[in-house]
């Protein structure tokens, strides 16, 4: 059996070392455009700033490895075309240029997502940017050696925006970040949204909310950006407005795509053509708590769709589910995390659920234990059900608790399940009831008011 896998970081790569293991017989062939497969994306960030200090840190496995496993990599080679009729694909060698058809008896498609580089005059200039290959990062860090900027745009107040707008700053470059919506971290209710602008801003950040980039300026190399109808001067703009499926090989041969743009798939990863499966940024599954179809591109859970799409290449069968998602995510802004699992209350509502939600600042160990910080604990229930829809949390120890919440909302979890939860505590690790007992109690009084028919503020 030959498998071809198109597309070799996180979904490809996982993949390709499934299958593997369960077919020791199976010729496995892995086409990747990027100089090196299996790069860690989301350290980019930190190798920017040096926090990560070496480039093959990043790179998890070389094709050389891949190959004494029985895997061929073959970097810098795009696979150009797929015929789903014939089982023959044209792939261009990226360094030599020569065209060459291969087979398939299987085939998966984990081509990723792309970031965006908005249509703004002045986007092709030097020293303009986005983030999303080591090769990215090798360019704005080039940049940043040769010109040693002393200010730095960063555009989009995303999570790959923030990440980078700390990493700029830890080089002593001044940062100002620009988000064309009314506040950061939109993925995030308002509360936690203010939090991070706060702890931005205290660390030195200047935000612009609201805004949008008219243009960059220059003449062949940056020198300033516009927006807000005023210019400012900058040596370096990084933009983080998002990212896009690749799915263009996949839409030509015949791929059905969802209306979120990404491919569609069914529970075992497979896509509606024959012997063809399809993992990761460039897929879109189901969000497990709204039941609809969310496209929420993570490393995490293209490693888990990429796992599942291997096995039942492998098998040909299906071996595997991939249920879905809660859409559990996490970042860190300077010394502020920041995360969330299920749906915000605005994506709840949208949903068609009534809300119910509470929100705690609780203290991450027992308030006498040295070090003691605040953490922000916003809880999100169905106001019929009482079944926990989502959570955010902002502060020390954000992590924890957002892992709590994502396995309570997996578990179909109510609030009085989480009141009674017996979670882990001494004074260096939390306080006697953890934020999460602790906000499931005032949502329990929220919906014991509700019952009898007492508004909150009364
Ligand atoms: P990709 O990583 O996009 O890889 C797809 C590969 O396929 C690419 O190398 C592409 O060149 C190749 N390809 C595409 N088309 C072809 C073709 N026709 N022929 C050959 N090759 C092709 N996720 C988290 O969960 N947590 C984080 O903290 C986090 N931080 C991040 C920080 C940054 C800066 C970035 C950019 C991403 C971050 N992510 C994070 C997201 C995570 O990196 C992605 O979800 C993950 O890499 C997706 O893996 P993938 O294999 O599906 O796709």
């Amino acid at each position: 059996m030959r498998l071809v896998i198109v597309g070799g970081v996180a979904a490809g790569t996982k993949a390709a070392s499934r299958a593997r293991r369960l077919d020791p017989e199976a010729e496995i062939t892995v086409y990747q455009e990027e100089p090196e497969p299996s790069i860690s994306e989301c350290g980019l960030p930190y190798f920017l700033s040096g926090v990560v200090e070496r480039r093959d840190e990043l790179v998890a496995r070389t094709p050389e490895q891949f190959g004494e496993s029985g895997i061929e990599v073959r970097v810098r080679h795009r696979v150009e075309k797929v015929d789903p009729e014939t089982k023959k694909l044209t792939v261009r060698s990226l360094e030599g240029g020569e065209v060459f058809e291969d087979a398939y008896d299987r085939l998966i498609f984990a081509t990723g997502a792309r970031a965006v580089l908005p249509p703004i005059s002045g986007a092709d200039l030097d020293g303009v940017s986005v983030l999303r290959f080591l090769t990215d990062s090798d360019e704005v860090r080039r940049y940043v050696q040769e010109r040693s900027p002393k200010r730095a745009v960063v555009v989009g107040g995303g999570y790959i925006g923030l990440e980078v707008a700390e990493n700029l700053c830890r080089l002593g470059i001044e940062v100002s970040l620009i988000e064309a919506e009314d506040r950061v971290a939109l993925a995030y209710g308002p509360e936690v949204a203010e939090r991070v602008e706060e702890h931005l801003k205290k660390n030195g950040v200047n935000v612009y909310t609201g805004a949008k980039v008219e243009e960059f300026m220059g003449d062949g190399r940056l020198e300033g950006v516009r927006f807000g109808g005023g210019e400012h001067e900058t040596d370096l703009v990084v933009v983080g407005v998002g990212v896009r499926p690749r799915v263009e090989l996949a839409e030509e041969a015949g791929v059905e795509i969802g209306e979120g743009g990404a491919i569609r798939v069914d529970r075992h990863m497979r896509t509606n053509l024959p012997d063809v499966w399809a993992a990761g940024d460039c897929v879109e599954t189901v969000n497990l708590v709204s039941g609809k179809p969310v496209w929420i591109p993570l490393g995490n859970t293209a490693n888990q769709m990429g796992r599942v799409a291997g096995t039942n290449a492998a098998t040909g069968e299906n071996t595997l589910e991939f249920p879905g998602v809660l859409g559990t995510g996490i970042f860190k802004v300077f010394d502020l995390g920041v995360g969330k699992t299920g749906l915000s209350e605005e994506e709840a509502e949208e949903a068609g659920f009534e809300t119910f939600s509470v929100a705690v600042e609780a203290a991450d160990r027992a308030s006498y234990y040295p070090g003691a910080e605040k953490v922000f604990l916003k809880l999100i229930a169905d106001g019929a059900s009482g079944r926990l829809l989502g959570a955010e949390a902002a502060g020390s120890g954000a992590d924890k608790l957002v892992d709590v919440c994502a396995t309570a909302i997996w578990g179909k979890l109510s609030y009085p399940d989480l009141v009674n939860l017996d979670l882990a505590y001494a004074p260096p690790y939390g306080p006697t009831l953890s934020p999460v007992i602790q906000a499931a109690t005032v949502l329990s009084g929220e919906f014991d008011r509700a019952r009898r028919g007492v508004r909150a503020s009364e």
